[in-house]
């Protein structure tokens, strides 16, 4: 007795399923009794077995199931564009920094090389803390191939912030020291920290030991971080006290020096601590 009302029930849904995917163009197969596409000419039904009959059921024809797919491609795009805009207003301190991408950026030039190999292979370089620190004179484009690599590695979704120290500063100003505990702990949050224009800030003792500190604290987290600065290499190496000594030893342990020479784009990649870095940077490793 129910079975036969849930018959009913199921042959009636059937019918309504049916009747509600047809197009005006879709035919029946003479064949098989199902509806086919009058798009694609695929099965827009299908026959299953249910409580022990054969019963028809709507599925997808092949123009269907391509505008689905179609569509959840464009949804997926969507959300990973607008993945990508978040993490770059959260990673990128300055709006010019928006516009450093490798697209605009002369290929031919040395150091360029140097900066697409090392987003090409990121993943290495972050497994052993690899940083770089881009040394030369002003206008030399220090700033702008660090914004290309921010930028490239955002566009893969790897979290970045490129920030400075005046910013840093500016940010902990105000902040308690709880506070200030968090925030430059969550600095580390990065995969990697690029640090604009290092040696702009202020020479205070509380700048130097909050420089030291940022540093210290990503020296310590083992991630990559990459330093541009006008400060000569010779004063790097040669630092005038114990203050600056503390902070240029890790930087000079941890980034590998890339010099930008001005106008006529001379570089020249310095000793790095790891051979293994240096040779991923010039490609050496690439001849098989
Ligand atoms: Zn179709």
């Amino acid at each position: 007795m129910i079975g036969a009302v849930v018959d009913e029930v199921l042959k009636e849904m059937e019918n309504a399923t049916n009747e509600g995917m047809k197009a005006a163009d879709d035919c029946m197969d003479a064949e098989t009794g199902l509806l086919v596409c009058g798009n694609c000419h695929t099965k827009k039904q299908k026959k299953i077995s249910f409580l022990g009959k054969e019963r028809v059921v709507g599925c997808l024809c092949r123009c269907a199931a391509e505008k689905l797919e179609k569509e959840r491609a464009r949804h997926e795009a969507e959300e990973n564009l607008m993945r990508i805009r978040q993490m770059k207003s959260a990673g990128l301190q300055d709006r010019t920094f928006y516009g450093y991408t490798f697209e605009r950026c002369d290929v031919s030039q040395e150091n360029a090389v140097y900066a697409k190999r090392y987003v090409e292979h990121f993943s290495e370089m972050a497994q052993t803390g690899q940083g770089l620190l881009f040394w030369g004179n002003v206008g030399t484009g220090k700033t702008f191939l660090a914004g290309c690599i921010a930028n490239a590695l955002l566009e893969k979704k790897i979290p970045v912030l490129m920030t400075s120290f005046p910013k840093i500063l500016n940010a902990i100003g105000g902040l308690y020291s709880s506070e200030r505990n968090e925030y430059l702990a969550s600095l580390n949050r990065y995969s990697l920290l690029v640090i604009d224009d290092m040696g702009i800030e202020r020479d205070t003792q509380y700048t130097l030991e909050t420089v030291y500190t940022v540093i210290d604290e990503r020296y310590k987290s083992g991630k990559p971080f990459i330093i541009t600065t006008n400060i000569q290499l010779d004063a790097l190496g040669k630092p005038q006290d114990l203050e600056h000594a503390r902070i240029y030893d890790r930087i000079m342990e941890r980034c590998m020096p890339v010099f930008f020479g001005g106008k006529n784009y001379r570089s020249e990649l310095g000793q790095g601590n790891r051979d293994t870095a240096k040779k991923i940077l010039t490609g050496a490793n690439d001849t098989v």
